[in-house]
C-alpha cells in the first residue's frame, strides 16, 4: 500500500496515477537511468538488502515520482511520500521514519526544501539507519539513538545546488533526468492513449510530442485536453489537425511553448533589448515568482536554445526572436 502522511500539491489525480509505469521495464526512455537502477536494484535483491539511497535531479514532471514508485514496487517494499517543504519540524520526519519496515522506500520530493533542523535528522537516519533523541537542554542533555528499520531514501530536487553538501554525499545513486526524445514522447503518448481507450494516429502523436515541452506530464496532460476536443468537435480520433486545433485552443504554440513562456521571452525581448537581463528583473517585470521562472520555464527555453545565460544574465536569442516574429535589433555581440 501506499501512505501519503501528508497531502501533495502535486496533481495525483487517480488517472495520473493510473497512466504511471508500475515496473522499470514499462518505463519510456532515460536509458541510463533505467541501467543504472535495473543494476543496483538486482544486486541489492541478489544481497538482500536495502537499495542504496537514490537522488534524482531535474526539471518538474520527467517522472521522479514514478521512479520512486517503481523501485518501491520493484524491492518489494511499501511507499511512503513527502516533500522537504511538508517536513516542518525534526518531529515530523521522525514520524514517518519510525514507522518505515525494513525494504521501504521513503520519497522526498524537493528534497532541497527541507529546513536545516530537519535536515539534521536525515543525516544518522541515512548513514546508520538511527535517530538521535536529545532530552533536556544545556549541561543536562542527554541523547538517545533510536534504531529504524533498513530504508531507501528517494529524494527529489529541481535544483541540485540548493543541496548541501552533506546531504548530497550521502546518496549512494545520483541521476539527473534529462528532456525526453521525440521519440520517446511519441511511445508514451501511443500508451497513455490505449491506457485511456481513445484512438490516435502516429501524425497526431507526433504532433502532441513536438509540443509537449520534453516531458511526460505535459504529454498526459494535453493529451486530456486533446481527447476532449476530437471527442466534442472531431470524430473522436486525434490526428494532427485536431492536437494542433486543441492546443492552440490551450495557448500552446507549433514549439510546445505556453502564455507564459512566450510573455518570458518578450520580456527579454522588449523590455531588456534581448538582455543580458537577470532573472529577478524578468520576474518583477512578469510579476511571477523566481523559483517558476527557475525551475519550470526556463529549463526548457534553454535546452531549445531560445534563451542562453551568461554570468551577466539572460539573453533571448535569435531564434526566440524569429519564433515570436519579432524583429530584433542586430546586436554585435548577438
Ligand atoms: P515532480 O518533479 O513534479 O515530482 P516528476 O518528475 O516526479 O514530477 P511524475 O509525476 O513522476 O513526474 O510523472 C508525471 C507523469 O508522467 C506521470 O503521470 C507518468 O505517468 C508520466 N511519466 C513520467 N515518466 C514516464 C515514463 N518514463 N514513461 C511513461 N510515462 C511517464
Amino acid at each position: 500500500g501506499i501512505l501519503t502522511p501528508k497531502p501533495l500539491s502535486m496533481d495525483e489525480e487517480p488517472e495520473t496515477l493510473s497512466l504511471r509505469p508500475r515496473a522499470l521495464s514499462d518505463y519510456v526512455g532515460q536509458p541510463e537511468v533505467v541501467e543504472t537502477l535495473e543494476i543496483a536494484i538486482t544486486a541489492s535483491k541478489n544481497r538482500s538488502e536495502p537499495l542504496d539511497h537514490v537522488l534524482f535531479h531535474g526539471p518538474p514532471g520527467l517522472g521522479k515520482t514514478t521512479l520512486a514508485h517503481i523501485i518501491a514496487n520493484e524491492m518489494g517494499g511499501n511507499l511512503t511520500v513527502t516533500s522537504g517543504p511538508a517536513l516542518e519540524k525534526g518531529g515530523d520526519l521522525i514520524g514517518i521514519l519510525t514507522h518505515l519496515s525494513e525494504g521501504d522506500v521513503l520519497f522526498v520530493d524537493e528534497i532541497h526544501r527541507t529546513p536545516k533542523t530537519v535536515e539534521e535528522f536525515l543525516y544518522p537516519a541515512m548513514e546508520d539507519f538511527a535517530v538521535d533523541f536529545v532530552f533536556d537542554k544545556g549541561v543536562h542533555a542527554r541523547s538517545h539513538r533510536f534504531r529504524l528499520n533498513r530504508f531507501t531514501l528517494v529524494g527529489a530536487t529541481t535544483r541540485v545546488g540548493l543541496l548541501s553538501a552533506p546531504l548530497r554525499d550521502r546518496f549512494g545513486i545520483f541521476r539527473s533526468l534529462d528532456f525526453y526524445t521525440e521519440k520517446d514522447l511519441i511511445t508514451i503518448a501511443k500508451r497513455s492513449a490505449a491506457l485511456l481507450d481513445v484512438a490516435i494516429d502516429t501524425f497526431g502523436a507526433a504532433e502532441l510530442a513536438r509540443r509537449s515541452r520534453g516531458t511526460p506530464r505535459i504529454v498526459n496532460r494535453l493529451l486530456k485536453r486533446v481527447r476532449d476536443y476530437a471527442q466534442v468537435r472531431g470524430d473522436g480520433v486525434i490526428s494532427k489537425a485536431t492536437v494542433a486545433q486543441a492546443l492552440t485552443l490551450e495557448g500552446v504554440d507549433e514549439a510546445g511553448l505556453t502564455a507564459l513562456d512566450r510573455r518570458y521571452l518578450e520580456t527579454i525581448i522588449r523590455f531588456y533589448s534581448g538582455g543580458p537581463v537577470g532573472i529577478e528583473a524578468i520576474a518583477a517585470t512578469l510579476q511571477e515568482e523566481t523559483d517558476t521562472l527557475v525551475d519550470v520555464v526556463e529549463p526548457y527555453l534553454l535546452k531549445t536554445g531560445f534563451v542562453t545565460r551568461t554570468s551577466s544574465g539572460r539573453r533571448a536569442s535569435e531564434a526566440a526572436c524569429r519564433h515570436l516574429s519579432i524583429t530584433c535589433r542586430k546586436d554585435p555581440l548577438f
